[in-house]
């Protein structure tokens, strides 16, 4: 099962997707998370996304097509995948959809997780992210058991630079104009699936859990 999941920074992609690979067992492949490990160890590419990263732009389509079409051949993506935050854009999508025709697949599911730009800089200054680890808590929402300490690893859980709220608009503006064209692109194709995001971790399962089957 190959799933693409959209929706804007804030709606909760990474969390519903983390719900969808529990019971389904495929792996989620993040490309903000394969930049900020790249970040954290200074690797060239690193380098090169933390500009866009902390401007709230994205990284350039050449910096990322490469890199999610390599990720996909690995023996872990046999039986399906999860792309959180890939495709962004509209090139981004039709290098994806080329590079899975000349395998002979396609993309199954594009899961938009859909909220209101209000409910979204509301719910991103809630939210934390573990130094260490990479969790996602939401002071309100998924609270960690000892606030500021993460449940996994009990590193620190810090405001992430990109979701301060001048950032986040800026990020809104961007995925309005490049990201939510990709809506209708999996439209056409017959794929798309919008999931209300304002329904909590369980409610969204449950909405994805009948899509997925
Ligand atoms: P995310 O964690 O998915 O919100 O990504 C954080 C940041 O990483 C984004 O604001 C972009 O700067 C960058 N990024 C992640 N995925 C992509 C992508 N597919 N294309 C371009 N930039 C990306």
């Amino acid at each position: 099962m190959k799933i693409i999941m959209l929706g804007a920074p804030g709606a909760g992609k990474g969390t519903h997707a983390k719900g969808i690979v529990e019971k389904y067992q495929i792996p989620v492949i993040s490309t903000g998370d394969i930049f900020r490990q790249n970040i954290k160890d200074g690797t060239e590419l690193g380098k090169k996304a933390k500009s866009y990263m902390d401007a709230g732009d994205l990284v350039p389509d050449e910096l990322v097509c490469d890199l999610v079409v390599d990720r996909l051949q690995k023996d872990d993506c046999k039986n399906g995948y999860i792309l959180d935050g890939f495709p962004r854009t509209i090139p981004q999508a039709e290098a994806l959809t080329e590079a899975l025709k000349k395998q002979g697949t396609a993309i199954d599911y594009a899961l938009e997780i859909f909220m209101t730009d209000e409910d979204i800089i509301e719910r991103m200054a809630g939210r934390r992210v573990c130094a260490k680890c990479g969790a996602t808590f939401h002071t309100e929402n998924i609270p960690p058991k000892v606030e500021g300490v993460c449940d996994n690893c009990g590193g620190t859980l810090e405001l992430r630079d990109d979701d301060k709220p001048e950032t986040v608009k800026k990020r809104l503006d961007v995925y309005h104009e490049q990201t939510a064209p990709l809506i209708e692109y999996y439209k056409k194709q017959g794929i798309h699936y919008e999931v209300d995001g304002t329904l909590g971790v369980e409610g969204v399962a449950k909405a994805v859990s009948k899509i997925l089957g």
